[in-house]
């Protein structure tokens, strides 16, 4: 990790928590956040509660993000959500493009990156995910799907270089329990962080480009020690609060 980027660890609760256990999870990590001095923390609930969660976060560190959004502002789109609607209800962030999305939900790259100005346009911070699936990676195709994936956003994050962030999740290491090597991880980021300089340098240097593939307390400590990872997108492990504020607290 960068001395110039503070370590980003956003958990992704998925389709998971009602609201007394999302409440109450909220409100064991803003109890236990200062465990982690040296990362900045995001939780991501299901839209049902994130109204609920953001009073639970009020006046702490610990800031709320949505999973997904339309990309338009408003009108006849029965069940979406905006970026403004978000933001009414206390988002900072949004997550885009995650794999479950893409692969379940018919996203495409086209479609994150009209997701992804919207949420800039209406300051919601986006948190945009791009990974290879396992056929992919086994075809050598890694760092060709990541460049493409990321190539279609990368012009619209640099117009506000830092507020978006980039998870890179291999498909085949999400809730499968098969973590990427620190060596595998390191050489995507590297990837990704020279192709951000090819747009701007400084859109390089402040980017933060998050891990995410079941990361666990046992496994954060090296990953976060990468030099280019700068934080995690935490999915199983962050349903448990003692387990994501242990992953927080590996950042140095
Ligand atoms: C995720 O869903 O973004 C994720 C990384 O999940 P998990 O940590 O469970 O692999």
């Amino acid at each position: 990790m960068s001395q110039q980027r503070r370590a980003l660890i956003a958990g992704n609760w998925k389709m998971n928590q009602g609201t007394s256990a999302g409440r109450e999870l909220a409100k064991a990590i803003v109890a236990g956040a200062s465990k982690a001095p040296n990362a900045d923390l995001v939780v991501s609930p299901p839209f049902t509660i994130l109204a609920a969660v953001a009073s639970d976060l009020a006046g702490s560190p610990v800031e709320l993000s949505a999973q997904n959004m339309h990309e338009k502002s408003g009108g006849a789109f029965t069940g979406e959500v905006s970026a403004e609607m978000l933001k009414d209800c206390g988002c900072k962030w949004v997550i885009l493009g995650h794999s479950e999305r893409r692969q379940y939900f018919a996203e495409t790259d086209a479609s994150v990156a009209s997701k992804t100005s919207s949420a800039l346009a209406a300051e919601l911070r986006p948190i945009v995910c791009i990974g290879e699936t396992l056929e992919e990676r086994e075809a050598g195709k890694t760092l060709e799907v990541v460049g493409r994936q990321l190539a279609a956003f990368e012009a619209i994050i640099a117009k506000q270089p830092g507020v978006a962030a980039i998870a890179y999740e291999p498909v085949w290491a999400i809730g499968t329990g098969k973590v990427a090597t620190t060596e595998q991880a390191q050489e995507v980021h590297a990837a990704i962080r020279s192709q951000l300089a090819k747009v701007s340098q400084q859109l390089a240097d402040v980017t933060r480009v998050l891990y995410g593939g079941s990361v666990k307390p046992d496994n954060a400590e090296a990953l976060l020690g990468c030099a280019d990872i700068d934080g995690a997108l935490v999915g199983g492990a962050s349903l448990k609060a003692e387990d994501f504020l242990a992953i927080a607290a590996a950042a140095r």
